[in-house]
């Protein structure tokens, strides 16, 4: 029997799609060794990597049954 995936998929954020936090090396190593990074959120999502549905009508289509 198939599973819906189109729910899930829907509520992933097309900005980052579904990666919503990143660390980035700024380069080089602090005395301990360790690589210096910062860790950056996505700004449209603020790091959740999902977005609310837009409206209760495309809910619906999504989990009709034929
Ligand atoms: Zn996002």
């Amino acid at each position: 029997m198939a599973q819906p995936t189109t729910p899930a998929l829907a509520r992933v954020c097309s900005n980052c799609d579904g990666f919503p936090s990143v660390r980035i090396t700024l380069g080089g190593r602090d005395r301990h060794g360790n690589l210096r990074t910062i860790t950056v959120h996505c700004p449209a999502c603020h790091g959740t990597g999902t977005r609310p549905t837009r409206s209760v009508r495309s809910v619906q289509l999504v989990g009709s049954r034929a």
